[in-house]
């Protein structure tokens, strides 16, 4: 996976934008061994993409003053990246160090995205295009603090990404083969008494992957009529989550398998409250971009009281998912096992789904004209139009005269969903100011 090293001056908030950017993935830290004792490697993704980002945040010593310590921090993360995400204070603007920093960084060639950090609000926007003066490209306007702006930067660091086809293991626009299914949850709500349904023993061809994690064994599974490949079930045969350490193994674990599928199946345990970590699972699945259909398993234990709760747990705790296809199934009676593969198949189908420019903008432009953008500034923000601008999953990207605030960017993904569907599929609708 790509790899993207975060630099910058104490101080700027790396940190903050790293946790910013993990979200709660801490818990999935490697140490990388090498060159600096103190580097640190998280797993991170951006809309499916995985990549590893780098903190050198605890590299600095200031034997040799903050500015030269500073500048070969950033000439060793570049050596390491293929991306370097150059990080800035922009309410102080460019001192010594940045200006150190950015020599280095021009020698060595490496790409480089520049955060304009500690932008709250527009206040301390015209501050950040000062940073336009450091020679290295258009400086992202972010918060750390707030989370703005850093979906815009990463769209900025992955567009240095490899193209998709190239790395091994993603679905090209055309691929043949098989579709891919993470089957996820937490231990015990019935994960391998599924599998063991939907297989049937005779009909299970294990499938040794090569190249990926050594002991991970996927198996091909025909389900009604058509054969899927479901990912890792070496892991959930195993029972790997049993031996110690099992929390983290089990989050590494899926992360891994959602980097390799296409769909996931979330499977929870109707006979117990939702557990924090169904919801974590469900959290990384939304991280990972990947298409998603919710499976209640364990529908033949429920009575009436039960049901009454579940379905408030279900309203309170899921509903940023209110997407996901949800099916009730039990693994041990068969119940509704029919409904599963064409849940599977309308998140699929949403994943991929592309709305041609064309009806894209004559969409939009009625939308627009009916709720046009909130005034900003004494501004009116125009959006120019707008562009798929990426599948797996859909991505659109409006091109405005001006900032839109994040309520009318949902407002405008609402709306898409409301006109569009997309069900089972996660979406993401980001902007481009143009002047
Ligand atoms: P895993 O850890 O997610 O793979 O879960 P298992 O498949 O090992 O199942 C855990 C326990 O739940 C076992 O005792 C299963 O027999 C039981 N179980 C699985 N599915 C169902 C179901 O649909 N109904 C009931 N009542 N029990 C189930």
């Amino acid at each position: 996976t790509p790899v993207v090293a975060v630099v910058g001056r104490p101080n700027v908030g790396k940190s903050s934008l790293v946790n910013r950017v993990l979200g709660r993935r801490e818990a999935v830290v490697e140490d990388v061994p090498g060159v600096t004792r103190d580097r640190v490697a998280y797993d991170a993704s951006w809309l499916g993409r995985p990549f590893t980002l780098v903190d050198t945040g605890g590299w600095e010593t200031d034997a040799e003053g903050m500015a030269a310590s500073v500048a070969r921090q950033a000439e060793y993360a570049a050596q390491a990246a293929d991306v370097v995400l150059f990080v800035v204070d922009a309410t102080v603007g460019v001192t010594d160090a940045d200006a150190a920093v950015t020599r280095v960084l021009r020698s060595t060639r490496r790409p480089v995205v520049l955060a304009a950090n500690k932008v709250d609000g527009a206040a301390q926007e015209a501050e950040a295009m000062e940073l336009w003066n450091l020679g290295v490209g258009e400086p992202i306007a972010v918060s750390a603090l707030h989370g703005r702006g850093t979906g815009d930067l990463l769209d900025a660091v992955a567009a240095h990404f490899p193209d998709r086809e190239e790395e091994a293991g993603e679905r090209a626009s055309g691929e043949e083969g098989p579709r891919r299914i993470a089957l996820l949850g937490r231990p015990n709500v019935g994960k391998s008494s599924l599998l063991n349904r939907l297989a049937g023993e005779d009909r299970v061809v294990v499938d040794p992957t090569a190249g990926t994690t050594r002991d991970a064994v996927d198996e091909l599974i025909e389900l009604g009529g058509i054969t899927w490949k479901f990912i890792d079930t070496a892991g959930i045969r195993r029972r790997f989550r049993r031996l110690q350490g099992a929390d983290y193994y089990a989050t590494v674990r899926t992360s891994s398998a959602l980097e390799r599928a296409e769909v996931a199946v979330v499977l929870m345990d109707v006979s117990e409250p939702l557990a924090e970590q169904d919801i974590r699972v469900v959290e990384q699945v939304m991280e990972s971009g990947r298409a998603m259909v919710l499976a209640f398993n364990k529908w033949d234990t429920l009575d009436e009281d039960r049901r009454y709760y579940l379905e408030k747990e279900i309203d309170r705790q899921l509903s940023r998912v209110s997407w996901a296809p949800r099916v009730n199934i039990s693994a041990r009676t068969g119940r509704h096992m029919e409904k599963l593969v064409p849940a599977i198949e309308t998140g699929l189908a949403s994943w991929d789904a592309r709305i041609p420019t064309g009806r894209l903008n004559s969409w939009l432009k009625e939308l627009v004209a009916a709720t046009p953008p909130p005034v900003r500034g004494g501004r009116q923000p125009k959006i120019l139009f707008a562009t798929q601008a990426d599948v797996r999953p859909p991505h659109f990207v409006l091109f405005t005269t001006g900032f839109l605030e994040d309520n009318y960017r949902r407002f405008i993904e609402r709306r898409l969903r409301e006109d569009f569907g997309f069900e089972g599929s996660p979406i993401k609708v980001s902007m481009r100011i143009r002047e």
